[in-house]
């Protein structure tokens, strides 16, 4: 029986897996970099170890420095939350060869799904629908030419080690083919260190929808249903919401099937979730998996009311699956905002910095998974997500605006973040409606972001930008130099012109 984990991750899903491990009386242990000295993650621990500087490479990322701790401080068994090592095959090995028990899959299943071409071969095997495209890397730039005149554009050129959105490229016409593979290998080389890049059909009108799995070690393996993840922003994941909109029952039982045989194509054990791209007409296609928990977890927990992380213990334990498809449904329905360190209004700049201030919405039916607060400075090393707020309501118009509300009560000052533009989505025609795809942010950008300036704008915002400066020390100095009706036109149009955007 598993008594100590040491959780390999930091941030939010540090906490959220600690939680658990209170809840079942097991100890966590917590690593730390130098940046993470004050975070919250170690003082949540019931023990924590320094485990190097503050990149991640020199720290979360080492292997020999986590097995270290692990075995110095008696943990049975390392979590690895998501990002970081989560899908790390040779780690999964590690653990195994120490005799610590890593929570996720074994490296045969990581290996198998991490790389997208294997797992596309592998999943036809299985009978699984793929996206149409290639299941070799492209070698030749001529033959991949002529492939894509087969099939037709628009298409992906994909790298088959991506992830997090990255080593990607649409490509619409046939003159972009060359600059898009050679674009999506360099991206793919430099992020995941292999250039393998393959092709598949662009899915119009495309739909994001995953299926959670769960599998024990005995052959059982179960879905919880599908998230609907089709608020994105360069391929990333803004909002999540389960059930889809989109689902019928039908569509939705096919689809679990099809989750289910993915997952044991490959002799899956843990928790996992099968991706599929979906078009209007409800056809959908195998997209990846990923072999491990996933950012959006909480929804399903919320709608399924099952703790995912504590199943992932008790399977790591070698438990039998406790829950039978036949017994789960969906109650009500779960939406997720990742709130982001970051300026939607100026392109999504990352914005590090203290926070001075921050109250977290409270009341029924709304999830805080977090780990900032008041005072606490949030370092440029890592991802910029601070937070996940996630409501559940009795139906969908009820969590909207429950999540409205929640955004609205949600207090932080000293950074910018991307709450108000949360808001914003909570409130845009076509999200309430329910009809949306992963184009929906491009597609209602008039109204989610500020208007984009021309060149000439820019040149003229920056002068005019300079000149409020100018005019704001004037007014410092002495404001009867310059006509107070002065500087207020200069400031309504710079306003108007959108300044603070440059
Ligand atoms: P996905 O978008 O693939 O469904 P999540 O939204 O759960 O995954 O992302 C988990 C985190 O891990 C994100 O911060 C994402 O940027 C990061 N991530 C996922 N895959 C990779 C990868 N292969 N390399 C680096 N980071 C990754
Ligand atoms: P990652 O590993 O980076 O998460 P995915 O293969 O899961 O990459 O794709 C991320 C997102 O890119 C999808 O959610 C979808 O929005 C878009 N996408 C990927 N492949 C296709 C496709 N064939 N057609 C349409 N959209 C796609
Ligand atoms: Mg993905």
């Amino acid at each position: 029986m598993i008594q100590k984990i040491l959780i390999a991750n930091r941030g939010e899903i540090a906490i959220r897996v600690m939680r658990t491990c209170r809840e079942m009386g097991i100890k966590s242990v917590a690593v730390y970099s130098d940046a993470d000295r004050s975070s919250m993650h170690v003082r949540y621990a019931d023990e924590a170890y320094h485990i190097g500087p503050s990149p991640s490479n020199e720290s979360y990322l080492v292997v020999d420095k986590i097995i270290e701790v692990a075995k110095k401080c008696g943990a049975d068994a390392i979590h690895p939350g998501y990002g970081f090592l989560s899908e790390n095959a040779t780690f999964s090995d590690r653990c195994k060869k120490e005799g610590i028990e890593f929570i996720g899959p074994d490296s045969h299943a990581i290996n198998t799904m991490g790389d997208k071409i294997t797992a596309r071969k592998n999943m036809i095997a299985a009978g699984v629908p793929v996206v149409p495209g290639t299941t070799e890397p492209i070698l030749d730039e001529k033959k991949a030419i002529k492939y894509i005149q087969k099939i037709g554009l628009p298409v992906m050129i994909k790298a088959s080690a991506g992830g997090g959105g990255k080593g990607m490229r649409l490509v619409k016409e046939e003159k972009e083919i060359i600059n898009a593979i050679r674009g999506a290998r360099s991206e793919a080389l430099n992020a995941f260190g292999n250039d393998a890049v393959y092709i598949e059909k662009y899915i119009d009108s495309p739909h994001h929808i995953e299926f959670q799995i769960l599998a024990d070690k005995h052959g059982n393996t179960i879905h919880l249903f599908e998230r609907e993840c089709s608020v994105q922003r360069r391929h990333q994941k803004v909002v999540e919401e389960t059930p889809s909109p989109l689902m019928t029952s039908k569509v939705r039982d096919e689809m679990g099937k099809h989750a289910v045989m993915a997952a044991k194509a490959v002799n899956y054990y843990g928790a996992g979730t099968i991706e599929f791209i979906m078009g209007d007409d409800l056809k959908y296609y195998f997209l990846e998996m990923n072999t491990r928990l996933q950012v959006e977890h909480p929804i399903t927990e919320s709608v399924v009311g099952v703790d995912l992380v504590r199943q992932q213990i008790n399977i790591a334990n070698g438990f039998d699956l406790s829950l039978k498809q036949e017994n789960l449904s969906q109650k009500g329905h779960a939406i997720e905002c990742r709130i982001y360190a970051e300026d939607p209004n100026n392109n999504f700049m990352p914005s590090p910095g203290v926070i001075e201030h921050f109250s977290e919405p409270l009341g029924l039916g709304i999830r805080h998974d977090g780990y900032v607060y008041s005072g606490y400075e949030i370092p440029i090393f890592y991802d910029p997500m601070i937070s996940k707020l996630i409501v559940w309501g009795e139906t969908r118009e009820e969590a909207i605006d429950r999540m409205r509300s929640a955004l609205f009560n949600y207090k932080i000052t000293g950074i910018k973040t991307s709450i108000k533009f949360l808001e914003r989505i909570m409130n845009t025609p076509d999200f309430v409606k329910g009809k949306y795809n992963t184009h929906f942010i491009q597609d209602n950008e008039d109204f989610l972001l500020p208007p984009k300036a021309s060149k000439t704008e820019c040149i003229e915002m920056a002068m005019v930008t300079a000149f409020i400066n100018y005019l704001d020390k004037l007014e410092k100095i002495s404001l009867h130099s310059t006509s107070e009706k002065g500087i207020n036109l200069w400031k309504d149009y710079g306003r108007k012109k959108n300044v603070s955007r440059l």
